[in-house]
């Protein structure tokens, strides 16, 4: 019998196209990149939870507003973010009037990738790291609360990780991060060779674990579980929880490919191929397909996948958080 559920959380790529040049991915090398349309982000299901409006750059994309309130309608019990390089701060000022109106509660996710210099280095675009902070200047302005910095690892930038963490602290907004890997599709297909060195992911991590679990805030506490799950991943490849992409999860590429994610370099199918995306989603093609992600057994802990794990293991990751909030935290 099939185990597959409708899907609760995805990332859309509305484009490929990339105003930044950033040294872990080649997405901006990507020129004249296809583009969701309004129909294909209107089929989305909505069963959706959590959906990432992503790219390359979806301010780059003029008809965001649009896109969001499409993705709303279609998904009206998802927590909406945009994820954005922040590098336009005059076109983003604009936009996000427009999409508040539609959407109030939508967040927004700015790279930050290192204190100042760092930030721009990574990023291959000088002067990036001050437009992302006038970036974030204008969206607190708007009254805007769903905000975070989203910091990816990688071996050049290790150390600068628990500094974006304080700097998210100190701007009083969230904290994400993510691990540089390779995929062969996303990322512009760049092939990361990323071993930072442990003594410094372990300062790093043990920092922001720790901070978040002195805090009296379950999403902290469920974000200190997801930085450990990370920093296992990282050092081991095993992931603390089963997590389902393919079933929970998915990633939906600018040509309307339904990947099971960024590391799963075989489609489900196309979205504009799909009539209804429920009945495709549980077909018994969509489930052959599936067979190949139970045999390929990638291991997998990003945050679009291990949301839907910790939603699944309520007792384990619990547990975790009593033991490690009241009983000392100690990264081995
Ligand atoms: S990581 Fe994001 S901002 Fe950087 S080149 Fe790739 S798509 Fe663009």
């Amino acid at each position: 019998m099939s185990r597959t559920k409708l899907p609760i959380d995805c990332v859309v790529a509305l484009t490929y196209n990339c105003n930044a040049k950033c040294t872990m991915c080649d997405i901006w090398k990507i020129k004249n990149s296809p583009e969701l349309t309004l129909e294909d982000l209107s089929k989305l299901p909505d069963s959706l939870r959590d959906v990432n409006i992503s790219g390359g750059e979806a301010f780059l994309r003029r008809d965001l507003p649009d896109i969001v309130a499409t993705i709303r309608k279609a998904c009206p019990h998802a927590r909406l973010v945009i994820s954005s390089n922040g590098f336009l701060p005059p076109v983003i000022d604009k936009a996000m009037d427009k999409i508040l109106a539609v959407a109030p509660d939508i967040g927004v996710a700015i790279s930050i990738d290192g204190m100042g210099k760092m930030h721009d280095e990574m990023r291959g675009t000088p002067g990036g790291f001050d437009r992302c902070m006038e970036t974030i200047k204008i969206l607190k302005k708007k009254g805007m609360t769903n905000l975070r910095l989203a910091f990816t690892i990688t071996e050049y930038n290790v150390e600068h990780f628990p500094l974006v963490y304080d700097l998210a602290c100190e701007l009083g907004i969230q904290f994400t991060h993510s691990f540089a890997q390779s995929s062969e599709f996303y990322f512009g297909g760049k092939q990361n060779i990323n071993n930072p060195p442990r003594e410094l992911l372990v300062k790093g991590y043990s920092h922001i674990i720790k901070k978040e679990l002195a805090s009296w805030n379950l999403k902290r506490w469920l974000r200190a579980f997801f930085a450990n799950g990370m920093f296992k991943f990282i050092t081991s490849k095993n992931p603390v929880l089963d997590n389902a992409p393919g079933r929970d999860f998915f990633f939906l590429d600018p040509t309307g490919d339904i990947y099971p994610s960024v590391v799963h370099n075989f489609i489900l199918g196309n979205i504009r191929k799909v009539g209804n995306f429920k009945e495709f989603w549980l077909s018994p093609e969509a489930e052959e397909r599936r067979k190949k992600v139970d045999a390929l057994r990638v291991p997998v802990w990003m945050i679009c996948t291990a949301r839907t794990a910790l939603y699944n293991h309520p007792v384990a990751v619990g547990f975790w958080i009593l033991k490690n909030k009241f009983f000392g935290f100690d990264l081995k």
